[in-house]
């Protein structure tokens, strides 16, 4: 019987790159993203090893678009749904709070928070009537750590870190694992999306140090994904070697 994954933001990124590994590893795989286009073309690259992927365009802020996605997935998957990875998210500008956009808060809370809750919850009563399964929420070091501006990206971070917490314990009864990756620099789209399609501001990010790139954050996830049943991985932080902390790098 195949086991399903579901991957929230798989369009880009650590979710393309999740969604390649857990291909290989002989998941069935669930994707999810607004840009569904893009998980269109990646269904298509992927099926030779993984013939049982569907893919949804799902703003995972859309509480209703959410329940109504969650209702008419095939009971045959949900059944077997395994994986759950809460990838979704952004940050939206760096600013001092004062000059910040209250419509960036509002994406980056919605995204990265409320949208990771309307995802598990629908997806929770899954694996308890399996009683086993595994969540991977991706935090960030921001959610470890806050930095100059980041305020409101840093906080929607560490609430979900909190909720990791929260949830393993929630869970524990059920058989659910429940892990979190924390990485720290890594080149994706992520910057190009903070700063709003400004190509120059989201490369001087990565000026001058070698970073994470999204296959290093996909590995950290076979790995925690293939740990026997007996092993639960609770929190990996993943730094590039020319990074110390939230806010030190040794550039060149
Ligand atoms: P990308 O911008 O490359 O990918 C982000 C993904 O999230 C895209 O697939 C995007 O899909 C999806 N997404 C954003 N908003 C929504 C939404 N409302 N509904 C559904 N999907 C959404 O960035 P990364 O791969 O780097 O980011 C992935 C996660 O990792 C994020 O949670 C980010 O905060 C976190 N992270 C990133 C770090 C980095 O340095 N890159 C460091 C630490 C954590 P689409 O636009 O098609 O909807």
């Amino acid at each position: 019987m195949v086991k399903y994954a579901i991957i929230t933001g798989a369009s880009s990124g650590f979710g393309a790159a999740m969604a390649r590994v857990l291909a290989e590893e002989g998941f069935g795989l669930i994707l999810l993203a607004r840009r569904v286009e893009r998980l269109r073309a990646l269904q298509e690259e992927l099926t030779a090893i993984a013939p049982h992927i569907l893919s949804y365009g799902l703003d995972v802020r859309d509480r209703t678009a959410v329940e109504q996605w969650s209702e008419q997935l095939p009971s045959s998957i949900q059944k077997n749904t395994a994986l759950l990875v809460n990838n979704a998210g952004l940050a939206a500008g760096r600013n001092t709070l004062d000059e910040g956009s209250m419509s960036d808060w509002e994406q980056m809370i919605d995204t990265n928070l409320k949208g990771l809750l309307y995802v598990t919850k629908a997806v929770l009563p899954w694996m308890k009537d399996q009683q086993s399964g595994t969540i991977v929420n991706i935090t960030s070091i921001a959610g470890k750590e806050a930095y100059p501006q980041g305020n409101v990206y840093c906080a929607t971070k560490a609430a979900v870190d909190q909720l990791t917490k929260s949830m393993r314990m929630d869970l524990l009864p059920h058989g659910i694992r429940v892990s979190s990756i924390a990485p720290g620099a890594a080149e994706t789209e992520f910057s190009l999306v903070r700063f709003k399609g400004d190509a120059a501001a989201a490369k001087a990010v990565y000026q001058g140090f070698q970073p994470l790139v999204a296959q290093d954050i996909a590995e950290t996830l076979r790995f925690i994904v293939t740990r026997p049943s007996h092993v639960s991985i609770h929190d990996v932080v993943i730094m590039p070697s020319a990074q110390a902390s939230a806010t030190q790098f040794r550039r060149d």
